[in-house]
């Protein structure tokens, strides 16, 4: 799970949320020459529902809300090596100045990245009403659905915020599955409330292969 790709302003209000470009190309440098390889949530998705072959050690590198640095810092990195990337898209950041215009999603679509629902607006869905939860979940998927003309079978829950009735309105919207802040490996039982691996800025490479090193012993 990553934020912004780059290095934070002195005044950023979340630093944590900074990883550098530098840092992002060590990590997936690292990735590589351990065995991983980056797929598509659908790609998991479709190897758990039907049985779909992925390759050794898959690895789904997903950036939330849709930041500039998405584009310009991390997209050139993975397509070196052929990798997508998983956009969780906030509607809203579509027209924002420091987030990504529908042109730039949609040249992260032709190199291969899946686009996910991260909401329309971004807010604490536990506390928004029954009309206002509805409109965020199946709103957002028909308007990134109009907009791109891609599937968009993922939620991602804004801020990691979700309680039983956000999830079923999730459910309620058609979406397959849907991506938490909740840390660990992500796993078939739990769709609606996927696990992932946040990376921090204070991660580095050793950092996140620590991290991974120690989820997949207990794998
Ligand atoms: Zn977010």
């Amino acid at each position: 799970m990553y934020h912004v790709v780059a290095d934070p302003p002195s005044d950023a209000p979340y630093p944590a949320l900074y990883v550098s470009g530098k840092a992002f190309a060590g990590q997936m440098r690292w990735l590589a020459r351990h065995g991983y390889h980056a797929v598509t949530l659908s790609a998991v998705s479709d190897h758990w529902r039907l049985g779909r072959r992925l390759p050794a050690h898959p690895i789904v590198v997903s950036f939330d809300d849709g930041y500039r640095s998405q584009f310009a810092t991390a997209a050139p990195v993975l397509r070196r090596r052929r990798w997508p990337g998983v956009i969780n898209l906030a509607v809203r950041n579509t027209t924002d100045f420091w987030g990504l215009p529908p042109a730039r999603v949609r040249l992260l679509i032709a190199a291969g990245w899946e686009v996910a629902a991260h909401s329309l607006t971004h807010p604490d869905l536990t506390t928004v009403s029954a009309e206002q939860l509805r409109h965020e979940v199946a709103g957002s998927r028909a308007a990134l659905r109009r907009m791109f003309h891609v599937p968009v079978d993922f939620f991602c829950y804004p801020a990691g915020r979700l309680d039983d009735r956000v999830v079923a309105a999730v459910q309620a919207a058609g979406y397959l599955g849907a991506t938490t802040t909740a840390y660990g490996l992500a796993r078939p039982a739990d769709m609606f409330r996927l696990a992932r691996v946040r990376v921090d800025r204070s991660d580095g490479v050793e950092g996140l292969a620590a991290k991974l090193e120690a989820l997949r012993a207990t794998r």
